[in-house]
């Protein structure tokens, strides 16, 4: 019999730091506290008081979603798997499908729907833009599609689709389910499902929305449930399957066992969006995001995507020629408890500004941070002026960030 390894294994508290690291990258983000409350506690995944949390956390979504729709559905799984169930349902192999790519995340739905056996056409962006309504346009006038599939922020490189309402009302009008990626937007930026059409939105927990990781969301619209009504065979994939799924979030009976401390963390996490106002939360992070922009550059460094198409949610800047950005990545995590995101292929680091991220106190340290890493890597920057410009940019909505 195996013997049970020895002390060298360590004892998790001995592995988490004492202070946890402020969390100011594109994802997980920090939780508030009623989230982390309620995601240390366990109940039976069938029965009455469940019924109550999944009715009330749909009727939540449903807001945050900004839809009409009832078909909204959790998934035990990352982004990645709700996006999974997406493709699953919607997709097969005699389905075809354009999917707009613009970097690592919206690239990932391609390969998907190639594993799926669709056949797959990719749009890309020209540099650091994101896809056009033109190119779009274009697209179509060679072959149709079943489906489209758009990435509304594209994370690795901190680009927003700023034509994604034209595109999908376009697509819509050529008969096509349009699926969308929301992961870094929804809960954090103007987001109407029902008014943009779109048939299927995939959220994250642990981005906009402010949860933790492992539960996220697929809402579909009427047009996206009929088709798959109409399926004559099933998805391969019996986890992702939604109907099964709907025998949960709908029936309230089994399908599998849910994620329950994660399912009452998603809970309480939209109740907080509820409170906050869709409205008043949109604009804190808009003014807190463009705080954060305006004292970066006033620190002397260069933002990565051109206003016209930069993403709020989650900021690229350039790493200055000469230096390191995993060495000043670990410099702000080491001497100041906060971690930032590094990058997939581009030469930047990037800094969230999703939920709890755009808190003045957070902003603070973290631009704080960041000039004090860059002037320890020989990097000239103006550290008071950062401050000074992120204060008079903050300033102009105390009251939201004074609460
Ligand atoms: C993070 C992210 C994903 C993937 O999320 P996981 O939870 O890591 O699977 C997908 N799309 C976008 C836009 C993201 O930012």
């Amino acid at each position: 019999m195996k013997k049970p390894p020895s002390d060298s294994v360590p004892k998790l508290r001995n592995i988490l730091p004492d202070e946890p690291l402020l969390l100011m990258g594109a994802g997980p983000v920090p939780i508030a506290g009623s989230v982390s409350q309620a995601n240390s506690v366990v109940i039976n995944h069938l029965g009455d008081t469940m019924s109550k949390v999944t009715i009330g956390l749909q009727k939540l979504a449903s807001y945050v979603y900004q839809t009409d729709s009832e078909k909204i559905i959790g998934v035990a799984g990352p982004a990645s798997g709700a996006m999974e169930m997406a493709i699953a349902n919607l997709l097969g192999s005699n389905r075809s499908v354009l999917v707009l790519d613009m970097g690592t995340f919206s690239h990932r739905w391609a390969e998907m729907a190639e594993r799926v056996g669709a056949e797959v056409t990719v749009v890309k962006n020209k540099g650091i833009k994101p896809v056009s309504l033109e190119q779009v346009k274009k697209a179509y006038e060679s072959a149709d599609y079943d489906v489209l599939i758009a990435t509304h922020g594209e994370t690795s490189s901190g680009v927003i689709l700023s034509e994604l309402q034209e595109i999908s009302k376009f697509a819509k009008s050529k008969g096509c389910l349009v699926v969308v990626d929301a992961v870094t937007s929804l809960g954090v930026l103007p987001f109407y499902m029902d008014d943009w059409s779109l048939d299927a939105v995939v959220a994250g927990g642990q981005k906009g929305l402010g949860s933790i990781p492992g539960v996220s969301l697929v809402a579909y619209s009427i047009d996206a449930w009929n088709y798959i009504e109409s399926r004559e065979k099933p998805p391969a994939q019996w986890c992702y399957d939604s109907k099964l799924a709907w025998k949960f979030w709908g029936d309230h009976g089994y399908h599998y066992t849910a994620p329950v401390p994660g399912v009452l963390a998603l809970y309480a996490a939209l109740d907080l969006i509820r409170e906050e106002t869709l409205e008043s939360r949109w604009e804190r992070h808009q003014i807190s995001s463009n705080a954060l922009q305006k004292a970066v550059e006033a620190m002397g460094l260069v933002l990565f995507a051109e206003e016209e198409y930069r993403l709020q949610s989650v900021v690229a800047i350039k790493v200055p020629e000469g230096v390191n950005g995993d060495e000043v990545r670990n410099f702000m995590a080491k001497s100041f408890s906060l971690e930032i995101s590094g990058a997939f292929g581009h030469d930047i680091i990037r800094i969230g500004q999703m939920g709890e991220q755009c808190r003045a106190h957070n902003l603070f340290k973290t631009v704080y941070a960041l000039g004090m890493a860059m002037q320890y890597y020989g990097v000239e920057v103006d550290i008071s002026k950062a401050m000074a410009v992120l204060e008079e940019n903050l300033a102009i909505d105390p009251e939201t960030f004074l609460t």
